[in-house]
């Protein structure tokens, strides 16, 4: 039976009964919208761990535009009943004013990786992202932690402000998860229309194929897909695109690719 909790002080009592019995904690961090890629690194949580918590917050701090956040698929009743499908202990469900009880007066921030592509674009979401989730891992005192490759800056974010902050917690890397057709899941994908979700595997089909970035650029163009940014960073390229009004992001390690081109 998964436990939804809604206070702060319920939440330390019940992880002080943990530290008493020497119970291993999980955390995974999500905005909801539950789908495959994140049922994936809560089963690697439960996994590898005596108990886990799921953090549910749409995090304000994080988004640039306000539409975004006032259209963030919102399906609690589902997701809880997900989580109990597979078993998580406890889904920590707080609200702005328990976790800003500073009303965001102070902020964690990153000064390099954080201001490309991702950063460049959405001004202070890393700043948002990197608050909130240094919060939810000093309120939760887990002991790893589960993020994705899905979101590759943020992954390397987390690993540089554990490492900057002496915290202590493993930061558990994961595969991306993808459908059928290797579109990544994504809370946002349940907002495409039949066309635009048509749109989105030939966006996957091209980016996965060719490695250089101005013919990606140029085939994603011709079919009206509006690139962001497209780079190589890191041993990876990433994107952003646009399909109408829907963000997309995705990454592939580059000598991935090779094998793609030469098929
Ligand atoms: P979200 O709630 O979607 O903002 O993300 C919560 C966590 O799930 C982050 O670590 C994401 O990188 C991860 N995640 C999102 N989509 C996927 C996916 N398709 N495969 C694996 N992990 C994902």
């Amino acid at each position: 039976m998964t436990m939804v909790i809604t206070s702060i002080t319920e939440w330390q009592r019940i992880r002080a009964t943990m530290f008493s019995m020497n119970k291993s904690l999980g955390l995974f961090m999500t905005m909801g919208n539950l789908h495959a890629g994140h049922i994936h690194l809560l089963q690697r949580s439960l996994a590898d761990n005596d108990t886990t918590v799921m953090s549910l917050f749409v995090n304000p701090t994080q988004f640039n535009d306000k539409n975004d956040f006032k259209n963030y698929p919102c399906t609690l009743d589902n997701d809880i009943k997900l989580c109990e499908e597979i078993g998580v202990d406890y889904i920590l469900y707080l609200e702005y004013e328990d976790y800003y009880p500073d009303d965001y007066q102070y902020q964690i921030q990153e000064t390099q990786i954080s201001k490309l592509f991702e950063g460049e674009i959405r001004l202070g979401h890393f700043v948002g992202a990197m608050t909130i989730i240094m919060k939810v891992i000093l309120l939760t005192k887990a002991h790893r932690c589960y993020f994705s490759e899905k979101d590759y800056q943020q992954l390397l974010l987390v690993q540089g402000l554990v490492k900057a902050f002496f915290l202590d917690i493993d930061v558990v890397a994961c595969p991306i998860i993808r459908d059928a057709y290797g579109v990544p899941h994504s809370s946002r994908n349940n907002l495409l229309s039949e066309s635009a979700y048509a749109l989105a595997k030939q966006f996957i089909n091209i980016f996965h194929t060719y490695k250089d970035n101005k013919v990606i650029q140029d085939k994603l163009g011709k079919i009206k897909i509006k690139v962001e940014y497209v780079a190589d960073f890191k041993g990876r390229k990433i994107i952003a695109v646009q399909i109408g009004k829907i963000r997309l992001i995705d990454n592939i390690e580059i000598d991935k690719i090779a094998a793609n081109e030469n098929r």
